[in-house]
């Protein structure tokens, strides 16, 4: 049935008493996420009837010595009138357990966050003292003695500045909640308030709704709304602008050489061009957390935290762009558009979805779309960011090893953590996803002769998944895209998505115009194919594609170059050494491996040169034209 229709049919019958008292009752234990969906919908249809009964939970960090980067945790939890749910007996009679993630959402790594918490105590509300023990590494169980209330108290060290953890110092805190704030066991869709006390006069900035009439404390109506909220504390520099009527905020901690009044306008345009996408703003304000260390984005619900370094907002401002409109266009892919694992989440355990290639590598290839669309770059960029990522891709032997599904499936234990075998055996799900995320899009337009593009997709699954509370699957993203093609897209789909094909750009990009050339030439020229990195003076091998040279040869990755034919060798001589030799000469490699020293020689291959470039067909049709210009608003060349 469908789930609205099921939810007016409760409503409309006198159940409905009977259904919230037995939601009450039976406590949430051994939920599957997707069944946590569902209740938290009903929950929300229920608000007009007798209090929903939830635990009362509130939070409060303090930082009185940031320069400890010890964050303070007080949490006060009275589950009084819902002790049913959540206690357990056990010999010494009844106990709670709190519980700390271990990754966070938008991270696809555990990441362990609990091996940060020391100093923890438990007491009840008059101050005596409660045993307490780990049952696990990230759960801490406490026995009741019959308490309403637990106030247990921890601190949590904090001097990691990246999106998904968290740091403070005597600059700022910077607070990703799921690093920090504890949940009891079974009450995920508690809500809770938050209250922080900053240091000396720094100022707070969230995402989260505001308590009225209490000084910085802010409500999560559960744990995905809370976890989904990063903090500021700082003495931040701010810019608000309204959008579309909605207010919008960006706060800053840290010097640098960024126009923070551009950076509004620009980021407006953004926004605005997403607004024409999906027809709504779906929030009620936006902020825009941005650290001028560090580097990286994460979306979050109405919020997303930024870091981009300090000195780069003249040189690469354009690439801080991308990461503005990539993390807001997020709010609806991914945060909203959820893929089947994604959300509501296992807070405990990896979430595995195969549609990573499309919730970030479709959100990457927006970025170009917005700011192609917001005029902050030209057409020429956005296909000259193609070909970079098209000469990124083959090159990576790793192409025919693993598929867009299956990359995305393993983020858990490859992307994260890529070692010198990745290039061999692995593809991004975001470069490699961004790419067939466009080469969709230009397929629908070809298909729909302009009538539909991937923008119909997103709002599809906008209006008939996010918007009905669903999450899709792989099966109804490609119906999804077949619906705007008008016609089956399988073909594509087993290729590109689910297979590792090596891509046909030219079939599908002559269909705006466009075709894709190489530059390869019958001059080949002597190469030795490892990839190199400079480490002060010591030159070290960092990677080895399968089948070039140096990895047929014996290079091994972390072998230091010394000499090359007795020459010292570093990355500069090295290839100018080598454009002096022609293929089939030999070298001989002087390297250290490990501690000791060893001579290899190596016959070197031939290759033409790599000048991936997209431009016009000849003599293209009028069709082909009209294609373009829609597509990128400007006159093919
Ligand atoms: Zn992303």
């Amino acid at each position: 049935m469908d789930f609205a229709k099921m939810i007016k049919k409760i409503l409309n019958t006198k159940l409905l008493l009977i259904y919230t008292a037995t939601a009450l009752i039976f406590p949430m234990y051994q939920e599957t996420p997707a069944q946590r969906n569902k209740t938290r919908t009903k929950k929300t249809v229920a608000a007009a009837v007798p209090k929903p009964v939830a635990p009362t939970i509130g939070y409060t960090i303090s930082m009185s010595k940031p320069w400890t980067h010890l964050l303070e945790v007080e949490m006060r939890f009275n589950y009084g009138r819902t002790k049913s749910l959540v206690s357990l007996p056990n010999e010494s009679g009844e106990y709670i357990e709190l519980k700390m993630p271990v990754w966070t959402p938008g991270s696809y790594l555990i990441r362990e966050y609990a091996r940060h918490v020391e100093s923890f105590s438990a007491k009840d509300a008059s101050g005596t003292d409660l045993t307490w023990r780990k049952t696990n590494k990230n759960t801490w169980q406490i026995d009741t003695k019959g308490a309403k209330e637990i106030v247990a108290r921890y601190n949590v060290y904090a001097n990691e500045l990246t999106v998904r953890t968290s740091e403070l110092n005597d600059e700022h805190a910077f607070i990703s909640p799921a690093a920090l704030l504890l949940f009891p066991k079974d009450q995920l869709n508690a809500p809770s308030t938050v209250k922080v006390v900053p240091f000396g006069n720094w100022k707070v900035a969230t995402g989260l709704p505001k308590v009225e009439n209490q000084t910085n404390t802010f409500r999560a109506e559960n744990y995905d709304v809370l976890y989904d909220s990063p903090f500021e504390v700082s003495d931040f520099k701010e810019i608000s602008f309204d959008v579309q009527s909605k207010p919008h905020r960006f706060v800053v901690t840290g010097e640098g050489n960024y126009d923070l009044p551009k950076i509004a306008r620009d980021t407006a345009k953004i926004i605005e061009a997403a607004y024409k996408i999906f027809g709504d703003l779906p929030y009620d304000d936006y902020l825009f957390i941005l650290n001028t260390r560090g580097g990286g984005g994460l979306e979050h619900l109405n919020s997303t935290a930024l870091q981009f370094n300090r000195f780069n907002f003249t040189t690469r401002y354009k690439d801080f762009l991308n990461l503005v409109a990539h993390e807001f266009f997020h709010l609806w892919n991914v945060k909203r558009i959820k893929p089947d694992a994604l959300g509501p989440f296992d807070y405990e355990n990896e979430n595995y979805t195969r549609l990573l290639w499309f919730a970030e590598g479709g959100t990457a290839y927006y970025e170009s779309v917005l700011l192609r669309r917001a005029d902050l770059i030209t057409a020429d960029e956005f296909t000259t960011a193609r070909e970079t990522q098209m000469l990124a891709l083959q090159n990576r032997p790793g192409r025919f090893e693993t598929s867009l599904e299956d990359a995305s499936f393993d983020a858990w234990i490859k992307y994260y953590r890529p070692d010198d075998n990745a290039i061999n055996n692995q593809i991004s799900y975001y470069d490699k996803g961004e790419l067939v995320n466009f080469l969709l899009d230009v397929e629908i337009r070809k298909a729909s002769n302009g009538a539909k593009s991937l923008d119909d997709v997103m709002r599809h699954l906008y209006t008939e998944f996010a918007k009905k509370n669903k999450n899709y699957s792989p099966e109804d993203l490609q119906k999804a895209c077949e619906l705007m093609a008008g016609k089956s897209l399988n073909d594509f789909f087993e290729k590109y998505v689910r297979g590792t094909v090596e891509i046909d750009y030219n079939a599908i990009l002559s269909g705006i115009g466009l075709r894709f050339s190489t530059g390869e030439t019958e001059n080949k020229s002597a190469y030795l194919g490892a990839n190199l990195r400079q480490d002060g003076d010591k030159l070290i091998v960092a990677s080895l594609p399968k089948e070039t040279p140096a990895y047929e040869q014996g290079l091994n990755s972390g072998d230091q170059i010394v000499a090359v034919d007795g020459n010292r060798a570093s990355q500069t001589f090295l290839s100018s050494y080598l454009s002096e030799k022609r293929p089939a000469d030999r070298i001989k490699l002087t390297v250290f491996r490990f501690d000791a020293l060893r001579e290899i020689e190596v016959t070197l291959g031939g290759r033409a040169k790599q000048d991936f470039q997209i431009t016009a067909i000849e003599n293209p049709s009028e069709d082909n034209r009209r294609l373009y210009r829609e597509f990128l608003g400007a006159e093919l060349k």
